[in-house]
Parts: C-alpha cells; sequence; structure tokens
C-alpha cells in the first residue's frame, strides 16, 4: 500500500502567514515530511498540474490563483496517507469543512481554500513525482 501523499500549502496561506501553523497541524497529525520546498508556480506548471480540470470553468481562476505567489509543496508519509491527510483538510469549500480541520481555520474561499491534498494512491505517486525527484525525499530511517 503506497503511504505517501502530496500536499500544498497554497499562496493564499502563505500570504497570511500561516504556513507554519499548518506545518503544526502536519505534525500533530503525526505525518512524516519527506520532502518540502517553497517555490513560485509559474502558470504553465499550474496548468500542467491541474490539467484534470482543464476543461472546468474556474480552471483560469485556479492556475492564475497558484502561479500568483509562493506555495509549499511537500511529500508526506503516514500509514493510509492520503485519506489521512483528506480527513485532516477538510472539504473542498471550507464553509462545509469540519471544525478543526486546516480549511476551516485557514482557508479563504471555494479557490483559495490553502491547502491541496491527493485524492488517490495513483494521484499521489504522480503529483509527488511532479515537483521532487526520489533522490529528493527523505525515507523516514
Ligand atoms: P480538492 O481535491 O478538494 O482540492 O478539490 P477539487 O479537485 O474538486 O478542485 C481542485 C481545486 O480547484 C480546489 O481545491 C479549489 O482550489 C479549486 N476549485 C474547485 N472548485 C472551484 C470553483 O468553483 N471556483 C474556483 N475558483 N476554484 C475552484
Amino acid at each position: 500500500m503506497n503511504k505517501r501523499t502530496f500536499a500544498i500549502i497554497k499562496p493564499d496561506a502563505v500570504r497570511n502567514n500561516y504556513t507554519g501553523l499548518i506545518y503544526d497541524r502536519i505534525l500533530k497529525a503525526n505525518f512524516t515530511i519527506l520532502g518540502a520546498k517553497l517555490i513560485r508556480m509559474t502558470k504553465a506548471q499550474a496548468e500542467g498540474f491541474y490539467a484534470v480540470h482543464r476543461e472546468r470553468p474556474f480552471f483560469t481562476e485556479l492556475t492564475d490563483f497558484m502561479s500568483s505567489g509562493k506555495c509549499m509543496v511537500l511529500a508526506l508519509e503516514k500509514e493510509n496517507a492520503v485519506a489521512e491527510w483528506r480527513k485532516t483538510i477538510g472539504a473542498t469549500n471550507p464553509a462545509e469543512a469540519d471544525a478543526g480541520t486546516i480549511r476551516k481555520d485557514f482557508a479563504t474561499s471555494l479557490g483559495e481554500n490553502a491547502v491541496h491534498g491527493s485524492d488517490s494512491d495513483e494521484n499521489a505517486k504522480l503529483e509527488i513525482s511532479f515537483f521532487f525527484s526520489e533522490s529528493e525525499l527523505i525515507a523516514n530511517l
């Protein structure tokens, strides 16, 4: 079973100085951070990463936002990582997110919702490899 997932602390959260608070949530939820990078996505990178949403009406808004400032990309490890991280971040729309979730506490809106989390093991693998080479990931020895 794949124990990894991929996360992004999105530009709204970095701009709002929530990076440290979200890191704290990651560690308190017992994820191991295998890799972390502060990057500024290009528009082309954002379009590539979200290619699956290409036909959606919010694609331009989403990729403009994701390339609008710095974000933190992370490879996380934990047993059942994909589901555990989705539980930690909460629903896509912060108005519908459960109390205590990252999106409930730090998201700005449906579009600017503070964090990303992979939705399947297969996508976690693809998304990690979109931003990290295997040699950049530090195993929990
Ligand atoms: P996620 O897996 O919870 O991130 O949700 P989705 O895969 O459905 O959507 C991907 C991302 O697109 C979300 O996290 C939002 O940032 C953005 N998004 C989703 N719906 C909308 C929308 O209606 N408007 C805008 N501007 N962005 C949206």
